[in-house]
């Protein structure tokens, strides 16, 4: 594994909230870092509750001329959004390198991704349903939008999972204000500043704060509802805080994906599409696979091949061409994934790669770590640890494996990896979770709902059942006959 740590990334923008389609700033901010160097690359505000409340009255005000503008109209500002963030690429795959750590091929799947995201959920709609229309009687079943919605995103990707919410929730008629992570807060500012001119004012905002600002959005009582992305400890805040205004809710939580890797597959093959299944995003990814079970039969060999494959791996900062997998995101996470480290030693686990953190290092780096068979009951194997420290394990018997996958709180996510089809997808129906995937990871469209089962969320994103989590629904019911009223 080789390790590179050059070169800077120079960030000289200005950072301002949007509030009302006008930029805010405040007497207090907050550094960014770049974790590849721990280095301050920019200042950002620090919201109070007025600058809240205006964002809200704001959206308030807009959400009435918003939610009756044709949905043609919508769509079409939804989709030049996607055009405008084209535009600005470039820009924001260096600002993604810069505050997130990702390389530059993960930086354009998330932004690419992004505009993707926009033109197709602009394709979407609701249409009404006539469910009866005779001579006597018309009953309709429609979708009405909420109001203001709250967007709270996570640090992982910055981009992506604000997008996930903003199409939809403008499509369907609502306004939006996004609460990036105070820990890459720079993309999202930016996104929501240059697409102003395509929305009315109040339509689209962003705050930027703590994770005060959290709570004061998801107990604020002029918020319908709380789209938000993060983890599961934090998705039950956001739920009691919600709960007094009985706020509309999407979570998509934290996950513990299982990958089940059959005796049928060729080891060199599978092991590097294990690998990024396990450290895509430097393993911090909601749907990384976080407990490869290997059957026994070609645990070694597949390990071995593992341990080959991750030694090729570079591992620097973002901003330099060869690296392909970044730092962790931030200090507070850089100490959780330690902690994994600590333990697995303590414990006496074997470490097929790596183990050590060198912490000279000029930033919040961490090796690439498999740990070769630890208990089922270890913490690696039953937390998640969001960091690249992946626990692989031997099965030997089907329905034994299949419940040790089921055997955690979360449900995000699954693989099954073998050359019988048909018993990858016998297996694969028996798992437990919002998305599973044979032989591929990580496949997402706009057009394919996405949510956890258990304590991996709430409702979904995504497809036309997401883009209806940002809609009320209504019957609306017509007695036709003449003289039934007067
Ligand atoms: P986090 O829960 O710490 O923070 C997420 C967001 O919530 C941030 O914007 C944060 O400021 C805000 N927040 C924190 N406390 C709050 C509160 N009390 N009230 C309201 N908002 C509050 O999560 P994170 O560390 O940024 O992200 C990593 C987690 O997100 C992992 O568990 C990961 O699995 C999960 N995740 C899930 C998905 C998914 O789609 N299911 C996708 C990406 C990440």
């Amino acid at each position: 594994m080789t390790v590179h740590t050059q070169p800077r990334v120079a960030v000289d923008a200005e950072f301002s909230m949007i509030i009302d389609g006008r930029p805010v700033t405040t007497p207090t901010t907050a550094p960014v870092f770049n974790p590849a160097t721990k280095q301050v690359i920019a200042q950002v505000p620090v919201a109070s509750q007025q600058n809240l409340d205006d964002a809200v009255a704001a959206a308030g005000a807009a959400f009435a001329t918003w939610s009756t503008t044709p949905l043609e109209n919508r769509q079409a500002a939804v989709a030049a959004i996607g055009d405008r963030l084209e535009a600005h690429a470039e820009e924001f795959l260096n600002l993604l390198t810069a505050e997130q750590g990702k390389p530059r091929a993960m930086a354009e799947w998330e932004v690419y991704g992004s505009i993707a995201w926009f033109r197709e959920v602009a394709k979407q709609s609701l249409p009404e349903e006539i469910l009866l229309d005779d001579t006597e009687r018309r009953v309709i079943s429609r979708n009405t939008p909420l109001g203001v919605v709250g967007a709270i995103v996570p640090w992982n990707f910055p981009i992506l999972l604000a997008v996930w919410k903003i199409a939809p929730a403008l499509v369907a008629g609502n306004t939006m204000i996004v609460k990036p992570s105070p820990f890459t807060p720079l993309c999202d500012l930016k996104l929501v500043e240059i697409v102003q001119d395509l929305l009315p004012p109040g339509v689209l905002s962003v705050v930027s704060g703590d994770d005060e600002l959290g709570k004061w959005i998801t107990s604020h009582p002029a918020i319908a509802k709380i789209a938000f992305t993060g983890s599961t400890e934090t998705g039950k805040h956001v739920m009691r805080s919600a709960a007094d205004t009985l706020k509309r809710l999407t979570l998509e939580l934290g996950g513990n994906d299982p990958a089940i890797v059959l005796p049928d597959v060729n080891p060199a093959k599978v092991a590097p599409q294990i690998f990024w299944a396990a450290f895509q995003n430097n393993a911090q990814f909601c749907n990384a696979a976080k407990r490869i079970y290997i059957h026994d039969d070609i645990y070694d060999a597949v390990r071995d091949e593992l341990v080959k494959y991750a030694e090729t791996v570079v591992v620097g900062n973002g901003a330099d061409e060869a690296t392909q997998l970044g730092p962790v995101q931030n200090a507070q996470q850089y100490d959780k994934v330690s902690e994994y480290f600590a333990d697995s030693l303590a414990n006496g686990y074997r470490f097929a790669i790596g183990g050590h953190i060198d912490r000279t290092r000029e930033g919040w780096f961490v090796p690439v770590t498999i740990v070769d068979n630890p208990p089922e009951n270890s913490r690696l194997v039953v937390e998640e640890p969001f960091g690249p420290i992946l626990p692989i394990l031997r099965w030997s018997d089907e329905a034994d494996v299949i419940a040790r996958a089921n055997d955690t709180v979360w449900g995000l996510g699954a693989t099954v990896w073998g050359e019988d089809l048909e018993a990858i997808e016998r297996i694969g129906r028996q798992l437990d979770a919002g998305t599973v995937w044979l032989n591929e990871v990580h496949q997402y469209s706009p057009h394919q709902v996405f949510g956890g089962h258990k304590q991996s969320g709430l409702g979904a994103e995504n497809s036309l059942h997401g883009l209806a989590e940002y809609t009320n629904h209504q019957t609306i019911t017509l007695n036709k006959q003449k003289g039934s009223v007067s």
